[in-house]
């Protein structure tokens, strides 16, 4: 369908001709998805236009104009995720890519604030520099730094620097209907230091468990909290991605895989290394994470996942030690041997080696290895995304979704890469998060069919567990089935969808519609 001439005019009056396009080719090169889960098909439904809007006004004036003309848009930030696509026609696209600016970097309160398109490679160099860092999601720091653009923001520095909406402060929001509404204490001063006020304070709404998926208008910046940054200004690289490393690891680190005899026992380590605060980094990665963080190319992959599972007493995590002084790292070495004593722990040797351990300090503190850790093999990712909460019951929620993953490998269905689910912790134990992932093959329907198997089997887990709701939880269909065993809160995010967006402008099937 194409777009009616003058709302087509008024959309190239608002970004100027070169910022708007309908060509097939560019909106067919927006509708490429490598297989998915839920829609193993390779395109997606196409949107009727792309616009690049510069600024908080144009990207207001297009949803004004997307109202009036009763038509959809859906914006994007790097475009990383599949629920940044349509799900069918009438759509037009808001690519923020011209909205790249990092606004303030406010050193004294510890905040910093972007527009979408600054991804977090670039935030983290400039905080490093001023002796800060912030969290960045798993996904990798070539997703935007937008605190409120990622999923659920969830990421390596999780259990030192949080995550996204616990690092949310001021956001500046285009609402559904077009209204530019101000944060926290934006919505008072000029001034982004705070998320719930002065000023009005909809956190709970523009956000919950994960983020609305581009359902509920357009944040055009927000504000992030930031950490104190234990490591040198700059990390001075050798080599090629991703065989880089810095020359030297930086004074007061150390990285460690550590393995435990059985998952209750790796548990009760994990608790103790958040009692005592001494992780930079905890991730609670199996093998075949840590294998895909290092490995050149599949070959070495299986190879290296044989090492490590041969070496392996049983489930493990990585962990990262940054010592604030000399002291304190030496303290925090002394509590993790503590640690390990206690609870018969022991060090992959790959992983301390001193020829390989600064390559994992620097992939993981600067994520970049998360498309390897979470893709490997069959390029695609797959697999079940539990909720947050206590680390224990997040790993024996994500556990049970694995034994249907086992049956799958054994019938060779799915890359044989362990069962051990992905558990990580949050906020030095304060919460936790569980993931299971799996590779499967796109282009074998059974293969993929399987993924989502294992996918529904986890929420039907949840719920008969009462496990909480899952951070996976995309669309009507899911959110319908947990709205009736947790209080209903489907009925008040439907509220939420009609009275912020009377004219179901902004397209929402990966969040949820106002259906009655
Ligand atoms: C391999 C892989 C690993 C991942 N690992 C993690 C992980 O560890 N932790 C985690 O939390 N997530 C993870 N994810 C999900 C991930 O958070 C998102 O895919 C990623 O953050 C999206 O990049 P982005 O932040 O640039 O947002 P985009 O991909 O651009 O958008 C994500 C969603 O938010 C909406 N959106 C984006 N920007 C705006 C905006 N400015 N205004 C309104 N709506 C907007 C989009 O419509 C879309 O629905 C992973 C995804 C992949 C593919």
């Amino acid at each position: 369908m194409a777009l009616k001439r003058d709302l087509y005019r008024a959309l190239e009056d608002v970004v100027g001709k070169e910022n708007i396009s309908e060509d097939p080719v560019i909106l067919y090169s927006y509708a490429w998805r490598s297989g998915l889960i839920a829609t193993p098909q390779l395109f997606v439904p196409t949107f009727e236009a792309v616009t690049l809007p510069r600024n908080t006004e144009e990207v207001q004036a297009i949803v004004k104009l997307c109202n009036r003309f009763k038509i959809q848009y859906k914006a994007s930030s790097t475009g990383w995720g599949p629920y940044c696509d349509p799900t069918g026609p009438g759509v037009i696209k808001l690519d923020l890519r011209r909205m790249d600016r990092i606004i303030e970097i406010n050193e004294k309160n510890m905040y910093a604030v972007v527009e979408p398109y600054v991804i977090y490679a670039q935030l983290q160099g400039e905080l490093m520099k001023r002796g800060l860092v912030c969290n960045i999601t798993g996904a990798g720091s070539n997703c935007s730094a937008l605190p409120i653009a990622a999923h659920q923001g969830i990421g390596h520095m999780s259990q030192s620097a949080s995550y996204g909406e616990r690092n949310l402060l001021g956001v500046e929001w285009v609402a559904p209907d077009g209204e530019i509404i101000r944060l926290g204490s934006l919505g008072a001063s000029s001034q982004w230091f705070c998320g719930d006020g002065p000023g009005p304070s909809l956190r709970g709404v523009i956000r919950g468990n994960t983020v609305p998926l581009g359902g509920l208008g357009v944040y055009t910046r927000a504000a992030q909290k930031v950490y104190h940054w234990p490591g040198p200004a700059t990390f001075p690289i050798e080599g090629v991605s991703p065989d880089y490393k810095p020359s030297e690891i930086p004074a007061g680190f150390m990285v460690r895989y550590l393995h435990f005899p059985s998952a209750d026992i790796m548990t009760q380590a994990v608790r103790k290394v958040g009692e005592s605060e001494i992780g930079f980094i905890l991730m609670g990665f199996n093998p075949a994470m840590v294998c895909g963080n290092k490995a050149r190319s599949n070959e070495e992959d299986v190879a290296l996942f044989k090492k490590y599972t041969d070496e392996v007493q049983g489930p493990g995590f990585l962990l990262i030690i940054a010592g604030n002084s000399p002291d304190d790292f030496e303290y925090k070495k002394e509590a993790l041997q503590q640690i390990m004593q206690e609870f018969n722990g022991k060090s992959l040797k790959d992983v301390e080696d001193p020829e390989n351990a600064g390559g994992f300090i620097w992939r993981f503190t600067r994520v970049t290895g998360s498309l390897r850790e979470t893709c490997r093999a069959t390029g695609c990712f797959g697999g079940e995304v539990g909720g947050t909460d206590v680390f224990g019951l997040m790993r024996t929620y994500i556990s049970r979704a694995s034994k249907v993953k086992q049956s799958y490998i054994d019938k060779g269905l799915l890359h044989a890469d362990g069962t051990d689910p992905f558990v990580q912790s949050i906020e030095h134990g304060h919460q936790g998060h569980g993931e299971l992932l799996i590779r499967y093959k796109p282009s074998n329907p059974e293969s993929a069919m399987a993924a989502r198997e294992i996918f529904m089997v986890a929420n039907r887990t949840a719920v008969e567990g009462k496990f909480g709701v899952p951070a996976h939880v995309w669309s009507d269909e899911i959110h319908d089935m947990f709205g009736p065993h947790t209080s209903n809160y489907t009925r008040w995010l439907r509220k939420i969808k009609k009275a912020f967006d009377p004219n179901a402008a902004s397209e929402s099937s990966h969040y949820i519609s106002a259906k009655e």
